[in-house]
């Protein structure tokens, strides 16, 4: 339909979605095999309903330069490996960030763009600058996210919004982390690349 998926370094896209708008469809097969690699427990998982993990792509019918378990660094989950509605037997994926953005929370795994969704829907409180801050080194048992509010906020709605906040967190990512409010102005404005996870440790 309008999206598609490809690394260039295996085969171009290699990621196409169908009429049936369901994630995308694996292109490559007969050309790549693709595996799933588990960052935590550095093995390969198998590519079944809901699986996360790295993408990596062994090239099998190129003879120059063979690329063998690329790491692609794309965090992928299967959406499902059933026939789709459309006929297609390919398994279909999502692509849920990049492995370097992904933070792991006590075995969630959350990428900065879907703490940044759920922000966006509070635009009226909120400025929508945030940070993640990790105090520690990996294994993260939870982590800190200082954001802004508006300064038109009044301060008894501050409460209210920090709470509503922990809690739409919770429901959407699976862990409450602890949300800090900072008046407005106080985080670090960049050239559009702004930092979003800071290592205070
Ligand atoms: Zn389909």
């Amino acid at each position: 339909m309008n999206a598609n998926y490809g690394v260039s370094e295996a085969l171009s896209i290699i990621g196409s979605e169908c009429e049936a708008r369901d994630g995308f469809h694996f292109m490559g097969r007969g050309s790549l095999i693709a595996e799933l690699h588990h960052s935590e427990s550095d093995k390969y998982i198998p590519l079944e309903k809901g699986a996360i993990g790295e993408l990596t792509l062994t090239n099998i019918s190129k003879k120059a330069q063979p690329l063998i378990r690329y790491r692609t660094a794309d965090i992928m989950e299967i959406v499902d490996t059933d026939t789709c509605l459309c006929g297609r037997r390919s398994f279909r994926f999502d692509i849920k960030g990049r492995s370097d953005d992904m933070i792991v929370v006590g075995g969630i795994s959350v990428f900065p763009s879907a703490v940044e969704m759920i922000f966006s829907e509070f635009l009226d409180q909120l400025t929508g600058e945030y940070q993640i801050v990790l105090a520690t080194p990996p294994p993260h048992e939870n982590i800190l996210v200082q954001v802004e509010y508006r300064s038109d906020l009044k301060q008894e709605k501050q409460n209210q919004l920090k709470s509503t906040l922990e809690k739409v967190c919770r429901s959407k990512l699976g862990f409450r982390p602890d949300i800090e409010l900072l008046q407005q102005g106080r985080l670090p404005r960049g050239d559009g690349k702004t930092r979003r996870v800071i290592m205070s440790y």
